[in-house]
């Protein structure tokens, strides 16, 4: 048998959630985010499966060329454009969309010879300063990509993305909004909801809606936000007990020695570490999994492994199932206690561990 450990993904988990953001915004299309290789889940049967999409949207080249050669035909979208001019024939090639949020990649384009069909978003920034045009420059910029797609048609759409989306009440939200609705439209499709605007601000979903993280299940606010929707996690990380031991009282437990036996007591050691995307910097008392109870962790996490608790279940084998998150165990939970998000715990599980797709 292989090492227990595999990252075990729903394909109907992940339907559903994109069924729950076409209720939510049913006047837009959804452009299905599945950059980084689909937040860890596999961009490939994640396209797959989420072929109700209207839209695709991935960070580069590479990303996109896996699934056209995987025979994705969806609409794809550069989410940063090219990095440079001679990425513009491949993009052509593979017929993707890009994005632009600097004047040289408009400079690119005007130099570039490729004829067919220029398909451009627009990335303005409304306020996040991370990456788009300023607003006070989209005239000039919507000008000079209309001289280019008069040229080689296609189409120009406006984009732009949100800082603080994750807790809707605060007032940068409407603050964004409102530099995105003076923007000059022209009667152009619009798009600037992630996932968590796409759940709470209906007047934010516009043409196209963005959503990411809600797809693979895990919720886009904050922890304190209240959930609007029953999302269903697609990605269940799941490991195995390899060893249990009787520990004595005052037996110290992994690198270290951090974690001390209070009493006499079993220890579990299950076959996940940092090595698989554990995070470890994962507390003393994290809950895990084990046979579908929690087990708190114990000890550093090493690269490998990590230690259980298991005086709530003396009976725990060698061999017996563990949840390090997923539907029984809230992603999102484990991330709170990690001190991160989740985002990076499903980007983070590494390419060492398997993954399984059921459901499809
Ligand atoms: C990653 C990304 C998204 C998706 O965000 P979620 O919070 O995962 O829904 C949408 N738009 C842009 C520009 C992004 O970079």
């Amino acid at each position: 048998m292989t090492r227990p450990v595999r990252a075990c993904i729903d394909l109907s988990a992940l339907q559903h959630n994109l069924s729950l953001a076409r209720q939510a915004a049913p006047d837009s299309r959804i452009m299905a985010v599945i950059k980084a290789n689909a937040y860890g889940h596999g961009a490939v049967p994640v396209a797959r499966a989420l072929k109700q999409a209207d839209a695709f949207a991935v960070a580069s080249i590479d990303e996109a060329l896996l699934l056209r050669e995987a025979g994705v035909q969806r609409p794809l979208l550069l989410l940063q454009g090219v990095f440079s001019a001679d990425e513009l024939e491949a993009a052509a090639n593979y017929d993707l969309q890009v994005a632009v949020h600097v004047r040289e990649q408009i400079e690119w384009l005007e130099q570039s010879r490729i004829s067919t069909p220029l398909h451009v978003w627009l990335k303005v920034d409304t306020g996040m300063h991370r990456l788009g045009v300023p607003a006070d420059y989209a005239a000039t910029a919507l000008d000079r990509l209309e001289k280019l797609v008069e040229r080689r048609g296609g189409s120009i759409r406006l984009m732009s993305h949100l800082a603080c989306a994750d807790i809707p009440d605060n007032p940068a939200n409407d603050a964004q909004l409102a530099v995105f609705q003076a923007l000059p439209a022209r009667g152009l499709e619009r798009s600037l909801a992630n996932s968590a605007a796409l759940l709470s601000r209906p007047d934010m979903c516009f043409d196209w809606v963005r959503p990411g993280i809600m797809l693979y299940g895990a919720s886009p606010f904050d922890v304190d936000v209240a959930q609007p929707v029953k999302l269903q996690a697609a990605m269940n990380f799941e490991s195995q007990l390899i060893t249990v031991h009787p520990r004595k009282q005052g037996e110290s437990i992994g690198y270290g020695q951090t974690w001390k036996c209070p009493v006499d007591m079993p220890i579990g050691v299950v076959a996940t570490g940092y090595g698989d995307g554990y995070p470890r910097q994962a507390p003393a008392g994290m809950p895990v999994l084990v046979n579908g109870k929690i087990a708190p962790l114990v000890g550093r996490v090493s690269m490998d492994t990590l230690y259980v608790d298991l005086r709530n279940q003396p009976g725990a084998v060698s061999g017996d199932s563990v949840q390090l998150w997923g539907s029984c165990l809230p992603v999102e939970a484990v991330a709170a206690r990690a001190g991160t998000i989740s985002y990076e715990l499903f980007c983070g599980v590494s390419p060492r561990v398997p993954r399984e797709y059921v459901n499809g």
